[in-house]
């Protein structure tokens, strides 16, 4: 097979995975249909009866368990992403690293988040205690993309596990054999447990379809916004809770007293790396005018060092989804005839399955380029009179999912301005690599967040209990024994209580 044909080869009942660069197969798995897949969530549904009454002391343990597997196979699973994902290994390596993190972050921090609280009942309600409980939602069905295969499913499967779910994973078809192997560190690591703590479902969107209806507590997907709101639209049918992580056209501002050269290096590296294959990526860049020159040559000179391929030098690999390849060459093309200049490479820079890094300046803000998901190894840059323009053209977007600001002396004040799940100041990608910090967008970014406490509230439902400890004479509210008496101190109360402010 040549490696211009799609990465994945169709046939009904097998799905054949190949390695993007070369066509070779790297493994084949059986479809799941939607028997399977019913089937799969009602194993998950019996193994959700133990793993969800465990102590969160105990899933810890088993968390962690499977982080040190994760970690003692760390060089074959490189090697495996590398071989069916194409990323260098370096970079797999980065991200099995961000993964475990996020699931020693999640295992070590559901007790605190979830356990059990007190909260005050209020002055009226003095006479009960109140307890708000976090309880599992029982079995999440979850639905991944292949650009970081490991670690951006890993945000919803993790914390979802934490949380005493059992989980369900509908690998993408370009990255089907690195979701498996994921899975299958965590049964390694924990033989005791019953099948179906955390097991996979195999195929194309189809069988992402089916897991939708399978009668799940909740989806979580990571993909794109398309496919998003069809999962969305689905999943009312049966009111059935969805976390979506959908694309971006993430914006970088550089303001007039940045560090030119580190922001420069920054944007250089998060347009280009994963080939553009990263969601919160750097699409955009809104520079101001007074260092504008200086930094787009910087860029240039950097980037101009980069190149694409699958030996050990190359700074990133090929493109792994081949239809991606047109719509990156389309955006490309689209900028220059919308009145923008390439700087760096242009159309010929794309040679399938590589794309070298693109620069592209001052292009219209209506052209495909700027408006719409790139998902590949350029960028636009746009030179601004200063903050508020750059603060504008960042917000003006259907996206917002992450962004960067480089400014010495402003740059948290110009972060709160924007738009966005989530910003880095002085550097770019730094919220995903810090746990304790929610991911996830607005607008056509979707909906919800993962990691830190709001990725675990994410995957839990709060039962709100009332216990009457004691009855106040007199005080009988929830009752026909209520006496005109109690109401006529109520009305002197109340305004006592709420009626004083000016
Ligand atoms: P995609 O939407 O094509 O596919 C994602 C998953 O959905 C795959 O597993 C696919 O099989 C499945 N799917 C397809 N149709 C379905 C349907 N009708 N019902 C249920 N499941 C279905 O996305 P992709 O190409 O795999 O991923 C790239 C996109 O993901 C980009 O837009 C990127 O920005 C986004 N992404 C977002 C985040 C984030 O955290 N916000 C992270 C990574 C990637």
């Amino acid at each position: 097979m040549s490696t211009t044909e799609s990465a994945v080869v169709r046939d009904t009942s097998i799905l054949t995975s190949v390695d993007p660069a070369t066509g070779e197969t790297v493994a084949t798995h059986p479809i799941a249909d939607e028997q399977a897949v019913r089937a799969a969530v009602a194993k998950a549904r019996t193994a959700a009866a133990t793993w969800g009454e465990l102590s969160f002391d105990q899933r810890k343990k088993h968390l962690l368990r499977w982080a040190s597997r994760i970690t003692a196979k760390a060089d074959e699973f490189c090697d495996l992403i590398y071989r069916e994902n194409g990323k260098p290994r370096d970079d797999a390596f980065l991200e099995l690293m961000l993964a475990l993190e996020h699931i020693s972050w999640s295992a070590k921090n559901a007790e605190k988040v979830l356990k059990s609280k007190r909260v005050s009942p209020g002055a009226l309600m003095s006479n009960f205690a109140a307890h708000l409980d976090y309880r599992p939602l029982g079995v999440v069905g979850i639905i991944g993309p292949w650009n970081y295969p490991v670690y951006t499913p890993n945000g919803s499967i993790a914390y979802a596990l934490a949380a005493g779910n059992t989980v369900v994973f509908k690998p993408s078809e370009y990255s089907t054999t690195i979701g498996n192997y994921l899975a299958a560190l965590f049964a390694e690591a924990n033989p005791e447990l019953p099948d179906g703590v955390f097991i996979t479902v195999n195929g194309y969107g189809a069988t992402g379809a089916a897991l939708v209806h399978a009668g799940v507590d909740k989806i979580a997907f990571t993909g794109s916004t398309a496919t998003g709101k069809k999962i969305m639209a689905a999943a009312a049918a049966d009111l059935t809770p969805v976390l979506l992580e959908c694309g971006g056209k993430d914006a970088v501002i550089v303001a007039a007293d940045a560090d030119i050269a580190a922001a420069a290096d920054s944007v250089a590296y998060g347009a280009t790396m994963n080939s553009g294959q990263t969601c919160a990526g750097v699409e955009r860049v809104y520079v101001d005018k007074s260092i504008s020159d200086e930094f787009v040559a910087e860029v240039k000179r950097i980037l101009s060092n980069v190149r694409p391929g699958s030996d050990a030098g190359a700074s990133y690999g090929p493109m792994t989804m081949p239809s991606q390849i047109e719509i990156v060459r389309k955006h490309i093309e689209d900028a220059l005839k919308d009145g923008g200049t390439a700087v760096l490479g242009g159309p010929e820079s794309v040679h399938p399955p590589y794309i070298d890094p693109v620069v592209l300046v001052d292009v219209d803000e209506k052209s495909t380029a700027v408006a719409e998901e790139t998902f590949g190894p350029t960028v636009t840059i746009r030179t601004v009179s200063g903050i508020d323009e750059a603060v504008r053209l960042a917000n003006d977007s259907n996206y917002g999912l992450g962004s960067a600001v480089w400014s010495r002396k402003h740059g948290l004040e110009i972060a709160r301005r924007l738009r966005v799940g989530a910003t880095s100041v002085n550097s770019v990608l730094g919220f995903a690599a810090i746990s304790a910090l929610p991911f996830g967008g607005v607008g056509d970014s979707g909906i919800g967040r993962i990691h830190g406490a709001p990725g675990l509230l994410e995957f839990s439902r709060a039962h709100s209990i009332a216990v009457q400890r004691f009855t106040i004479p007199g005080m009988a509210l929830l009752s026909y024994k209520r006496t005109a008496s109690t109401m006529k101190l109520l009305h002197r109360v109340i305004p006592m209580i709420h009626g004083r402010h000016k």
